[in-house]
């Protein structure tokens, strides 16, 4: 399995020229709507333990979201929407374009030898406008490429002991970066899977543990060959 792992919401960072215009929006940076707390943490051990290659952003999606299509009106914030032409331009080539080209070039090269299986963390908040969410993990995919659906098969079975529920708290074909890739690779080349993680795992005692448990799974589902890869082209 050519796996590479990513993070687009890894960090609440506000970069020095945008700060003006962030003022009195502390407590929205520090929530669940300027970061997922946790994700980076995970991506990064995922990446080490199973030495694979990591992108990851640590600027706040309310500058940028970089999980959203440069036509959905979510990829800036009621903060950064304020940006004139010009500055929306800058903002995306300095901390949108950098990351987006960085996963397809990776998405490209591990390609080549087979299929890429791209595997983006993000996590949730365990409580959104009252409701509850339930589930410890979300695995989101396109249920029409079998390969994606196969691998998260496999990959919750591995992980017994979590719930773990399929296309939730969000869908799999919703707009973000593995739907993007998926327009324009197709499902021999590529594979994305969103792996959501519920933040109370990440506020509590047992997180490493949590963080373990995931790498061993994923390790599991790469060894037992449950998703073969395709062979490369000649
Ligand atoms: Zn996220």
């Amino acid at each position: 399995m050519n796996l590479l792992v990513t993070c687009e919401h890894g960090g609440n960072e506000v970069p020095r020229e945008y700060r003006g215009l962030f003022r009195g929006a502390e407590r929205a940076l520090e929530s669940h709507r300027g970061w997922d707390p946790g994700a980076l943490e995970l991506a990064e051990r995922i990446a080490e333990e199973l030495g694979v290659p990591l992108v990851a952003a640590t600027v706040s999606r309310l500058v940028v979201d970089l999980n959203r299509s440069l036509s959905n009106r979510a990829v800036l914030s009621e903060w950064t929407r304020r940006l004139d032409g010009a500055g929306r331009t800058r903002l995306m080539a300095r901390y949108y374009g950098p990351h987006r080209e960085a996963v397809e070039r990776l998405v490209r090269r591990l390609g080549r030898r087979g299929r890429a299986v791209h595997i983006a963390v993000h996590s949730f908040t365990p409580v959104l406008r009252g409701a509850r969410r339930d589930a410890d993990i979300g695995l989101l995919y396109d249920p029409t490429r079998g390969p994606e659906r196969e691998l998260c098969g496999a990959w919750r079975a591995a992980l017994g002991g979590l719930r773990v529920r399929m296309n939730y708290p969000y869908r799999g074909t919703s707009d973000g970066l593995t739907s993007a890739l998926r327009r324009r690779h197709g499902v021999r080349r590529y594979a994305g899977i969103e792996l959501e993680v519920n933040q109370r795992l990440v506020r509590g005692p047992g997180w490493t543990r949590v963080q373990m448990a995931i790498v061993g799974s994923l390790r599991r589902v790469r060894e037992s060959g449950a998703v073969p890869p395709e062979r490369p082209c000649p």
